[in-house]
């Protein structure tokens, strides 16, 4: 059952009902009230007949009285007066024995009811009165009866006294005041009735049947209309029929108006539910069902926002997350990394502003690495640049994430914590801490591969663990972030963590690929790639740069003669040296077995020729002290080195050039007694004399040559431990 056919039921109920119950109650009463007037106007009808009817006997009597003195027996022209008064219709004699003595007048014909019996008989012609006839002596001739015919008339006559239709029963019933069918059907009724008794005749006619009595002898009934009010019965059912038309209109349109909003309502439900949120339902009404149909339009408008806001940000999202796939994978740059993973959780979360920083190794203070809408955010409202973006360990939200490793959301009025002065200003922010080895620390934006590899040939030790912050500040449309936001930022600085490993193990790899693992030089490899670089920027700048290009003497021996382990040993403390004796801008380079190559930045030849003479006697003055592997005891082992030095742009306009020039001095040298440098001859120069190689330090106005194979005095040995 449909809920326009209840609404329709419970209406009609609700006001059919008591318009029903009510003209129910009306019929009844008025039927009642009908009833008891009837009853009433028969017993004041009743008692008029039995007033008439005494009347008529009463008269008949003094007929027959006046009959039997006038007349007596003999003398019925006497007696004829009495008829003509007229008294009586008729006046009869009758002798003891029963026969008629004379008639005068004209009774009606037999049987007569007569006034002092009223039991005998039930139907009758006549009514009489009578009275014994006695002689003188007291003896019997017979009786006088008066008689009265019982006709028409006589009903006219007792209707017209009691105002109310008479009927005289028995016989065939056809004296009656009734009219047509009446006449039968109250004859019918009355005949059932007791004495007294009312009955209705069905055609609307109350009877009463008259009690029979001393002075009403006759079988009489009274009816009376029973006035029943046909016509209010007639406009009562009218009106309910009426309020029924209406009721049933009122609920039809009731029923409508109020079931179609919500049938509307209902299928576009069901349309929303299969998926349509463009689905909208008519307002018709101010009411309940009109503010509903309103709040669903609002609700699916909202969704369709919302779904469509959603799909704009998973278009996005995918797009960036794609982004940071390809970058992940293709670059090793790390601030681009940084960027995009900040981007990248920017646009999955919604949020305003993003700011990633990592913990400085050594002074463990966070430094902004990238951000993104910190407009506004500084302190006072104004800008905030990223150069500013820095937080002590354990300061405000950032420097407190990072401190406890603890990721942190909430709403800063509510949840605190207070801002840093160098961290931005937010209403709401989600934080997660990551550790990640950092690949060159905070060296600051630039820090791209090769300024990495360059410090890692210098030397550079692996930097600690360094500690991070990625934060978001103010989500778009939403307050809040939820949880799922802070999971999904996890998510982000854990790739960044992987990311920026990834990138710390890379240039790990680069830097062993481009050093020398034995003596912790950079490898031949660097050396090329430096050669040119370091050539490139003296061109630019006009600065010379010096090529020294060194061989161990008679190495070959010191292997012959302690094994190759000292000999690596050797190597290795001849390394060390080198270090030690050349600036922080110099290089120095393993070019291969133990020939070694120093560049000299912004160095010319006699300049060369100086940290020569310092390199070889920094190897000459001290020998190496090996220990033995099997023995445990030490062995000084005397070394010598042999250098050429050319320079850049004198000797070679390219690095290979300078490097061959210096090979050729080397060369030179050894060839010239070795322990000792010589400088590559200058272009265009013939072969260079062994006075000039000799002085080769002109310049530096220094000791020209160095004695060859000569040993200085030597220091405190170096205890260096051949490997086993
Ligand atoms: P010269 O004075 O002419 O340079 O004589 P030399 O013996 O040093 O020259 P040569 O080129 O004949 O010998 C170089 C030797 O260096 C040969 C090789 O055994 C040794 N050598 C090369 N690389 C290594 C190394 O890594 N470790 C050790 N222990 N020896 C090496
Ligand atoms: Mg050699
Ligand atoms: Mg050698």
């Amino acid at each position: 059952m449909t809920l326009r056919a209840r609404l329709a039921v419970a209406f009609l109920a609700v006001v059919l009902g008591p318009v029903l119950l009510g003209a129910g109650f009306v019929a009844a009463t008025v039927g009642t009230v009908t009833n008891n007037r009837a009853n009433e106007r028969l017993d004041l009808a009743a008692t008029g007949v039995r007033t008439t009817m005494n009347a008529l006997c009463q008269r008949l009597r003094t007929a027959a009285q006046a009959a039997a003195t006038l007349g007596g027996a003999a003398d019925p022209a006497a007696v004829e007066r009495v008829v003509d008064q007229p008294l009586a219709s008729g006046v009869q004699l009758v002798d003891p024995r029963g026969e008629v003595v004379y008639t005068v007048g004209t009774p009606p014909a037999k049987p007569w009811a007569d006034c002092a019996d009223a039991d005998a008989g039930d139907a009758f012609a006549g009514i009489c009165a009578h009275v014994a006839l006695v002689d003188a002596d007291g003896h019997a001739l017979g009786d006088v009866y008066a008689v009265e015919p019982v006709d028409q008339s006589l009903a006219q006559r007792l209707a017209a006294a009691t105002g109310a239709a008479v009927t005289v029963l028995g016989g065939d019933g056809a004296w009656s005041t009734e009219r047509g069918s009446d006449r039968d059907r109250v004859a019918r009724v009355a005949d059932t009735l007791r004495a007294g008794a009312v009955g209705e005749t069905g055609s609307g006619r109350w009877v009463r049947r008259v009690a029979r009595g001393e002075g009403q002898p006759l079988p009489l009934a009274l009816s009376v209309g029973g006035e029943q009010p046909r016509a209010l019965y007639a406009v009562l059912a009218a009106v309910v029929a009426l309020t029924g038309l209406l009721s049933l209109a009122a609920a039809w349109w009731l029923a409508r108006s109020t079931a179609r909003p919500l049938t509307e309502l209902s299928r576009a439900v069901d349309r929303m539910a299969a998926g349509d949120l463009g689905v909208r339902v008519p307002v018709r009404t101010g009411d309940e069902v009109g503010r509903l149909a309103a709040t669903f339009n609002r609700m699916a408008r909202e969704t369709q926002d919302y779904l469509r806001a959603l799909t704009v940000s998973r278009d996005q999202l995918r797009r960036h997350l794609g982004l940071l796939g390809d970058t992940l994978s293709s670059t090793h740059d790390v601030n681009r990394i940084l960027e995009v993973i900040l981007e990248s959780a920017l646009s999955a979360t919604g949020a305003k502003a993003g700011v990633l920083l990592l913990a400085d190794p050594t002074s463990g203070v966070l430094i902004g690495r990238c951000a993104d809408g910190l407009d506004g955010r500084g302190p006072g409202g104004g800008p905030l640049r990223i150069e500013d973006l820095r937080v002590l360990l354990g300061e405000g939200l950032l420097g407190a994430v990072a401190a406890s490793g603890e990721a942190r959301r909430g709403l800063v009025e509510r949840d605190g914590p207070r801002l840093a002065a160098g961290e931005p200003r937010c209403r709401t922010y989600v934080a997660v801490p990551f550790a990640a080895a950092g690949p060159d620390g905070v060296a600051g934006p630039t820090g791209g591969l090769s300024a990495a590899a360059a410090d890692a040939v210098q030397g550079f030790e692996s930097p600690a663990p360094a500690r991070g912050v990625l934060a978001l500040y103010d989500r778009h449309g939403f307050d809040e972030f939820d949880d799922a936001d802070m999971v999904t930022l996890r998510t982000f600085a854990g790739q960044a963590a992987v990311a920026l490993d990834n990138v710390r193990v890379h240039r790990e790899a680069q830097r062993l690929s481009l050093t020398d693992p034995l003596t912790g030089l950079s490898n031949y490899r660097y050396l090329k790639d430096s050669l040119r670089r370091e050539v490139e920027r003296a061109s630019r700048f006009g600065h010379q740069l010096a090529v020294l290009a060194l061989d161990l003497d008679h190495f070959k021996d010191v292997n012959d003669t302690y094994g190759h382990a000292a000999g690596d040993a050797v190597l290795a403390e001849f390394a060390r040296r080198i270090r030690v004796e050349i600036r922080e801008v110099d290089l120095a380079f393993r070019q291969g077995g133990e020939e070694f190559v120093v560049l000299l930045p912004e160095t010319d030849a006699a300049g060369g020729a100086v940290v020569a003479e310092r390199l070889g006697a920094a190897i000459r003055r001290t020998p190496v002290l090996v220990r033995s592997a099997r023995t445990g005891n030490p062995r000084r082992i005397p070394v010598t080195v042999s250098i050429g030095i050319a320079v850049y742009p004198d000797h070679g306009t390219t690095g290979a050039a300078v490097l061959e020039a210096a090979d050729d001095a080397l060369y030179q040298a050894k060839s010239g007694g070795r322990d000792g440098f010589r400088v590559a001859r200058t272009r265009g120069d013939g072969p260079a004399p062994d006075a000039e190689l000799a002085g080769a330090a002109v310049a530096a106005g220094g000791p020209q040559t160095v004695p060859i194979g000569s040993v200085g005095s030597p220091g405190p040995p170096t205890d260096v431990t051949t490997e086993p």
